[in-house]
């Protein structure tokens, strides 16, 4: 399927072209026509799979001039990225755009709804102006964009009340990742006989991703991740941590160990905030350490690795994480540390998700895979002239083991120290999740036998 089967304004197709959308995605097939049509949509699609361009080119498409279509996303970070895809394929139709979040001027906002024919807004900020009269808008089309986060970050009040302030004369359509109850009911009182759509776990599954788990005691969490960053060597990381503590914590322990590694977390001023999503962006930063919540909604590409320093303690925010990286039809990896504690956590996650338990590579794993890398290297490498020159000097002072030697030191980028083996090998990690699911179990059946077993066992 192309973008071009769809009926399209020439305008968006052109841009599409330019901006090197070649095909579109799942949701964005499923849902481009049915909204063209008319018709409300709720969609469900994970993180990364192009919910945006899934309402906005449909949208941009049908507006007919003197319309508006409002646009609600969580975050002030959702709204400006939004804004700018918005903005991005509506290039040649002279589409303008309005960013309305907390924490900015508002008289430079109000004068750009009454200027902008989309308008992409934080609940909060959105209500704030429409209780108060500040602006009147009459949007023709009404999009709730990643729902679940909204629901989530407890705005559902604040969406059902800025309902009361738009025309029911409109289209509604509402996007989101996963789809719990509250939002499958919000659903009915908002939208009309809407069209549902659901890209299924399974069609999402994203193949690019290599999903790994690595079993530890928690007091060797810093050591396996510093393991892992020198095994895998990624060029561009996320790194999640349950709270901003371990973030702070984690950044400057990483920064300490000579990785170019910023945090990001609520807590931080809007300002940093910026400077180290853009850092991220430009690649001057490597390694990102994030909370869930401060990392919604950020849309870099080209993220090689992420880390689960910690498991999120729901399924919904493992998919969530990992969706940040392999996008774009990239290769991406997931690499989670588990410790026994929280075998509960990684088997909800099992259930959606497919993990193989790995081994953390051993310090002589790790030389050895550098030597291959090296080995491989250099029997690929077809010698220039400089380099024949550069050994022909350095006959004159040592002779040729000497000299490949010395080469052979300079290749090798950094030495790797720390503990000889950190971690659980495979066998004893499946013993322990094997014993973990027993004992699960039998708490489960109330199991008398095996309680008694204990207790007997216990008393001897
Ligand atoms: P979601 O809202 O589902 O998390 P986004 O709309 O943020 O996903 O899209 C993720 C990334 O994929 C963005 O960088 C977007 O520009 C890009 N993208 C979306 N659709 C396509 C497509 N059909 N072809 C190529 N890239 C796309
Ligand atoms: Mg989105």
């Amino acid at each position: 399927m192309q973008f071009s089967d769809f009926n399209l304004k020439k305008e968006i197709l052109k841009r599409l072209e330019e901006i090197g959308f070649e095909k579109p995605s799942l949701v964005q097939e499923k849902a481009i026509p049915v909204i063209l049509q008319g018709r409300d949509v709720v969609a469900q699609a994970q993180t990364g799979t192009g919910k945006t361009a899934a309402f906005g080119l449909p949208i941009l498409s049908k507006m007919q001039k003197g319309e508006k279509a409002l646009v609600i996303t969580p975050t002030r970070e959702l709204a400006i990225q939004v804004s700018e895809e918005i903005f991005r394929f509506g290039k040649y139709l002279g589409v303008h755009t309005a960013t309305v979040y907390g924490g900015s001027s508002y008289a430079r906002q109000i004068k750009h709804i009454a200027s902008s024919e989309f308008i992409v807004a934080t609940p909060g900020r959105l209500l704030d102006l429409l209780k108060s009269g500040r602006i009147d808008i009459a949007p023709k089309y009404v999009i709730l964009d990643e729902a679940d986060e909204m629901l989530d970050m407890g705005f559902l009040d604040d969406i059902k009340e800025i309902f009361k302030f738009v025309p029911n004369d409109r289209q509604t359509l509402l996007f989101s990742a996963t789809m719990p109850n509250p939002i499958k009911e919000l659903a009915k009182t908002i939208l009309k006989n809407p069209e549902f759509i659901t890209i299924t776990k399974k069609q999402v599954t994203n193949e690019n991703i290599k999903e790994y788990f690595y079993v530890i005691d928690e007091n060797e969490r810093k050591d396996a991740l510093i393991r892992l960053l020198d095994y895998k060597n990624p060029s561009k990381s996320i790194v999640f941590c349950r709270t901003k503590k371990d973030v702070d914590d984690i950044a400057d322990f990483l920064s300490g160990a000579g990785f170019d590694a910023k945090g990001l977390h609520g807590d931080m001023d809007q300002r940093r905030r910026e400077d180290v999503i853009k850092g991220f962006k430009n690649d001057k930063i490597e390694i990102l350490v994030a909370t869930d919540v401060a990392a919604r909604g950020l849309d870099v590409n080209n993220v090689t690795h992420v880390f689960n320093y910690h498991l999120p303690l729901d399924p919904e925010s493992y998919v969530h994480r990992i969706g940040r990286t392999g996008r774009a039809g990239k290769e991406g990896m997931a690499i989670s540390l588990v410790t026994p504690h929280e075998f509960k956590a990684l088997s909800r996650i099992q259930k959606i998700a497919k993990l193989t338990l790995k081994e953390i590579p051993s310090i002589e794993d790790i030389k050895n895979s550098e030597i291959t890398k090296i080995i491989d290297k250099i029997s690929s490498i077809d010698p220039s002239e400089k380099a024949i020159e550069i050994v022909e000097k350095l006959q004159n002072e040592y002779d040729l083991l000497t000299i490949a030697t010395k080469f052979a030191h300079m290749l090798f980028s950094k030495e790797v120290d720390g503990k000889k083996r950190i971690g659980k090998s495979i066998k004893e990690a499946t013993k322990l999740i094997q014993r973990s699911k027993n004992q699960n179990n039998d708490r489960r059946r109330g199991n008398r036998y095996s309680r008694n077993k204990n207790s007997r066992r216990k008393r001897r």
